[in-house]
């Protein structure tokens, strides 16, 4: 078990580099573990969770983002047009 006197700061994003993010959760014993959630990003992670996931040295190169860059991010699929329905058609309703 964790020591309970530990005070686990919110961490910069180790996805994105924001500093500060959000502590959205903490485990019910004190000091086991916090959830932390990027604002930016969008990234969360658990305290307790191996460096891969929790460090900017740790996240895989490829995993990481620049928030200058999110902006020029692809959109969605679109949505596709609606299917017309019985209410639209001029045929008369299966019965
Ligand atoms: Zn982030």
């Amino acid at each position: 078990m964790a020591d309970p006197n530990i005070t686990i700061v919110a961490p910069s994003c180790p996805r994105c580099g924001t500093p500060r993010a959000q502590r959205v959760a903490r485990s019910p014993v004190p000091g086991a573990w916090e959830m932390h959630l990027c604002g930016t990003c969008f990234y969360s992670w658990r305290s307790t969770e191996p460096a891969y996931a929790t460090t900017p040295e740790g996240i895989a190169r490829g995993f990481r983002i620049d928030p200058a860059t999110l902006s020029l991010g692809k959109v969605m699929p679109a949505v596709p047009p609606l299917r017309e329905t019985v209410a639209q058609s001029d045929e008369p309703p299966r019965t």
